[in-house]
């Protein structure tokens, strides 16, 4: 096996001290297994992009020794590869049209009375739209035993989602005609040919869609490693939402260390960049049994 991760962050604003602990975590895997690390730029939801922040984040990266083994990928420059797959699951049967606003979901959740109210889609447009004009375009999720979708996460251990239950048919196409995140990072891991995923925790609930479409077109599942998510004061997800600052370039040692510290790696005396990231892939290869 070649080993192939990846570093996808969204350039909806400056890398900040959380985002520095994912892409650390993913590029020490893949140098603990002497593999490729390649960044992705996840700019496919265009009105959250903020212009200039790709190019920063990739400052940034290179600035603390982070350098992707290939040319970043971009996702606003990969439409064709996502109507291509969106065309072979609609050719399949897996996707219907959706005519369902925001709010006709809501109410209707509250109407059934659902368990999980607040995050299945309850599959209003399956079996036809009414009527109305298409607004999403939604994956069928299968019924019953076939919804339990599970694997081993590296870090977090054994997962179960219940799609049917938990997630419900959920978009590939938005309403706003975009592509939705989860076709997009399917695709794209899969057509770089990713192994390996590691990235941060508040994405473990996706990664059961992820894994089922990968299974409808036909790709390969990667391995997965989700690492926890580092907290504010407040105990909220640092994130540009909750006012995390925006990484600093002058100490980048300093930062480096207190990101490898999150993920229990102590790095006691590094001088250098390059014997940090020297110390930290070893003491990562001991902790995973990577030989
Ligand atoms: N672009 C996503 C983010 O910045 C990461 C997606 C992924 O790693 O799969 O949160």
């Amino acid at each position: 096996m070649t080993y192939r991760g990846r570093f996808a962050p969204s350039p909806t604003g400056p890398l900040h001290a959380g985002s520095l602990v994912s892409a650390l975590a993913s590029l020490l895997d893949a140098r603990a297994h002497r593999g490729s690390w390649i960044v992705r730029i996840e700019d496919v939801d265009a009105p959250r992009t903020v212009a200039g922040a790709a190019d920063e984040i990739l400052a940034t990266l290179a600035h603390f020794g982070m350098h992707s083994d290939e040319p970043p990928v971009w996702q606003s420059q990969r439409d064709a590869a996502y109507q291509d797959a969106f065309e072979r699951l609609l050719a399949a049967g897996f996707v219907y049209p959706c005519g369902c606003t925001r709010r006709e979901i809501a109410d209707s959740l509250v109407h059934a009375h659902a368990r999980h109210a607040t995050l299945a889609y309850p599959g209003t447009c399956r079996s036809g739209l009414h009527g109305r004009p298409a607004r999403a375009w939604r994956l069928r999720v299968p019924d019953g035993d076939a919804a339990r979708v599970g694997f081993v996460d590296r870090w977090q251990g054994i997962q179960t989602q219940d799609l049917a239950a938990e997630v419900g048919d959920f978009a590939l196409k938005r309403a706003d005609g975009l592509w939705a995140y989860q076709l997009a990072v399917v695709v794209d891991d899969a057509s770089a040919g990713i192994t390996h995923v590691v990235r941060g925790a508040d994405l473990l609930d996706s990664t059961a869609r992820q894994i089922y479409l990968q299974r409808c077109l036909d790709v390969p599942t990667p391995s997965y490693l989700h690492v926890s998510v580092v907290s504010n004061d407040a105990g909220e997800k640092l994130s540009k939402q909750t006012g995390a600052a925006p990484l600093g370039r002058d100490a980048p040692l300093d930062a480096l260390v207190q990101a490898a510290r999150h993920l229990s790696i102590e790095v006691a005396a590094a001088g250098s960049l390059e014997s940090f990231y020297a110390d930290a892939t070893a003491q990562w290869a001991r902790r995973f049994g990577i030989i």
